[in-house]
């Protein structure tokens, strides 16, 4: 089974419309022509998206929200909903990352609104799960991400299932310098798939991409995607720079 690697650029709470139009501009630079074995998101803050999706039009850039409402529209606010996102070109939508679980104290129930709504209006989500340290350190990990993706994707059909792109990110990877080893999260990937088969079917398992994120850099990217269960990265500090994200768009295994 070969499944398309995907390399996701989240820009978090970051750039100016001109400075996002700058960095999008360098992104569509970076894809390597006729490349078809890889497929680039970039998930500009919400003032960017519709600037940016306009540039996006005629690459083979693809356009992420960074999350989104589970409602068609109505009383939400600060949310954003699906068609909207559509409207400015995006096809994704990252959910359930785990600042907004942390930070905006996101549930498990939430996040899971967020991965149905999203299907049922067309954006395809892309799903993150990972431990805390601490869960990790007393041997919690396989159980939390067992809930966190149970939680995230129940009810979610095997046709859906489909759109949908799962990102590990340990949490105490994320904006940390501290990557997981390429074993770390092989082996976290491995049991994520496990758990997909066990729900659905080995084939849906099979073609479910499943992304690491938490401290991808040049530096760290080709051990990662030589993974066999790795299929791309979620970045955060490093798809800030233009000269990094291309290089790690630019993987090689
Ligand atoms: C992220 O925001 O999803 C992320 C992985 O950030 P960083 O690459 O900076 O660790």
């Amino acid at each position: 089974m070969t499944r398309k690697a995907l390399i996701a650029g989240n820009w978090k709470m970051h750039l100016t419309v001109e400075e996002a139009c700058t960095l999008a501009r360098e992104v569509i630079q970076a894809v390597p022509t006729g490349a078809d074995d890889r497929e680039v998101l970039i998930a500009p803050p919400f003032t960017a998206l519709r600037e940016v999706g306009k540039m996006l039009v005629s690459s083979h850039v693809l356009l992420s929200g960074q999350n989104v409402c589970w409602e068609k529209n109505g009383a939400f606010t600060g949310e954003i909903a699906p068609a909207m996102l559509k409207d400015c070109g995006a096809s994704h939508a990252i959910i359930g990352h785990s600042e907004r679980r942390q930070i905006f104290h996101e549930s498990d129930e939430m996040i899971h609104k967020r991965v149905t709504g999203a299907l049922k209006y067309g954006i395809s989500p892309v799903l993150c799960i990972g431990e805390t340290l601490k869960e990790r350190e007393s041997e919690q990990t396989f159980t939390v991400l067992e809930t966190q993706v149970k939680a995230g994707l129940r009810g979610i059909s095997p046709d859906d299932m489909q759109k949908v792109v799962v990102a590990y990110e340990p949490v105490w990877a994320i904006g940390t310098g501290k990557t997981a080893s390429k074993e770390q999260a092989q082996e976290a990937h491995v049991f994520i798939r496990e758990v997909i088969a066990k729900l659905y079917e080995k084939t849906i398992a099979e073609k479910l991409r499943i992304l690491y994120g938490g401290s991808v850099k040049p530096a760290n990217i080709d051990e990662l995607m030589s993974q066999p269960d790795i299929d791309g990265a979620l970045v955060g500090g490093a798809a800030l720079d233009g000269a990094s994200f291309a290089r790690i768009i630019n993987f090689t295994v």
